[in-house]
């Protein structure tokens, strides 16, 4: 620029006309940045092709500039496009169907998995809530009521065969992600599993009635028994006494796990309730542990009475069982703010802190030999926690070997009632 003021000035000193040709370089620099601007404005408009090339003064080192960038953009978009490739090409592949939500529950984005599993559409659905889309009530609540805690398992819309287990995570900005795994071989081998010991169990009662009826007749006959055979008689009638309660509690077990949640609306006095059980336990004390029963006389809980009863009694029995001599047991039923309790302590012999996780297993025993000893079926605990589950209600156990035991079993108030 200056060069060109340089010139136009030498030039109308020369030829005495330098207010013109101040005039003419001025309008020639315009000119060539307006032409500049022009070709940049075109390229921007357009989008396609190189950035401008060339260029004078300041518009080379735009251009140069403009170019630097571009390439770099373009890097960019090819390294974002192979992610977004590999991306594709790795949701398409994989075997569980994945969707991303809004937090209201709209679809934002999914996989091919989800299309043939959920039903969802592509473009279609997007935008859509998935509600609307996949209706099954377990799924609709589990969304609802935001219990991402645990998975939940429905069938899938598009084939009512298919049992779909559906997790979903929370993240990044107010999103949802969603994802089910086909879970039927799963849930078919668990149905077997449950048949098989309902069938076995349901088998066993016969013969082992049968076995009762012959031994009960034998008993009658005593007097013509020797003292041997008396001893082994006994001992068989004891068997026999303990196989049919371990039939009865698988099967009660069986029924726990197939059958239909206990009716709510059934009100169970649990004071009284306890009153039976714990007679029943100072019956199986005999007067050797001191059971106190401490009750709230107007709390209810709405469930299912006899499997209730089970559960209690498993946990009162339990005490006793576990408890030497001289002991105390202390049977509790109260609510505060946040749940209502049943609790049984006992000042027995105590479980180590690594068997308290595994306690609830079926037939998992701390002492193989006392539980025989007392009685115990190894399955007690097993109903308990099932009977609990039903009930949305959970067990707690505190212990120290040596020093007693606290069971505490906590219900939701939404399950009790007042009276
Ligand atoms: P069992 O019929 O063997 O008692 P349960 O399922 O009722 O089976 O209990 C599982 C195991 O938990 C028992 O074998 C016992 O070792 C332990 N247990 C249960 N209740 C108590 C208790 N009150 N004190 C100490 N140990 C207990």
């Amino acid at each position: 620029m200056a060069a060109l003021a340089v010139a136009a000035l030498l030039l109308g000193w020369l030829s005495g006309q330098v207010l013109f040709f101040l005039w003419l370089a001025t309008t020639g620099y315009l000119i060539a940045h307006l032409l500049h601007v022009h070709r940049l404005e075109q390229w921007l408009r357009t989008g396609a092709g190189p950035p401008p090339r060339g260029g004078t003064g300041i518009w080379s080192e735009v251009f140069y500039q403009l170019q630097r960038m571009r390439q770099h953009h373009w890097r960019r978009k090819r390294t974002m496009t192979q992610y977004l490739q590999r991306f594709r090409e790795l949701t398409a592949a994989m075997p569980d169907a994945t969707v991303v939500l809004r937090t209201g529950g709209e679809i934002e984005w999914f996989n091919e998995a989800a299309g043939r599993m959920l039903g969802l559409r592509s473009p279609h659905d997007a935008g859509q809530r998935i509600v609307n889309l996949v209706r099954h009530p377990h799924f609709v609540d589990y969304l609802r009521e935001r219990r991402f805690a645990d998975p939940v398992e429905f069938p899938s819309p598009v084939n009512g065969d298919l049992v779909l287990s559906a997790n979903v995570v929370p993240y990044g900005h107010e999103q949802l992600l969603l994802v089910a795994r086909d879970v039927t071989r799963l849930h078919r081998l668990e149905r077997t599993r449950r048949d098989f010991v309902a069938n076995v169990s349901h088998e066993l009662r016969t013969p082992l009635t049968v076995v009762r009826g012959f031994l009960e007749m034998l008993e009658d006959s005593r007097d013509d028994l020797s003292e041997e055979d008396l001893r082994s008689l006994h001992l068989m009638e004891e068997q026999a006494r303990r196989m049919q309660r371990i039939v009865d509690d698988l099967l009660l077990l069986s029924r726990l796990e197939t059958d239909e949640r206990p009716p709510w609306r059934t009100r169970v006095a649990v004071p009284s309730l306890l009153e039976i059980i714990t007679a029943e336990a100072r019956a199986l004390s005999a007067g050797k542990h001191t059971i106190q029963l401490e009750a709230d006389p107007g709390l209810s809980l709405r469930g299912g009475e006899e499997e209730l009863r089970s559960a209690f009694a498993n946990l009162v029995i339990n005490a006793v069982r576990y408890t030497p001599e001289g002991g105390t047991i202390h049977v509790r039923w109260y609510a505060d703010a946040e749940a209502a309790y049943f609790q049984v302590s006992d000042t027995g012999v105590g479980i180590a802190p690594h068997h308290i996780p595994r306690l609830t297993e079926r037939f998992y025993r701390v002492d193989v030999a006392r539980s025989r000893q007392t009685g115990g079926t190894g399955l007690g605990l097993a109903i308990v926690k099932h009977v609990l589950e039903r009930h949305e209600a959970h067990l707690q156990v505190e212990s120290k070997v040596g020093q007693g035991s606290v069971f505490t079993c906590h219900f939701p108030l939404l399950l009790t009632t007042r009276t």
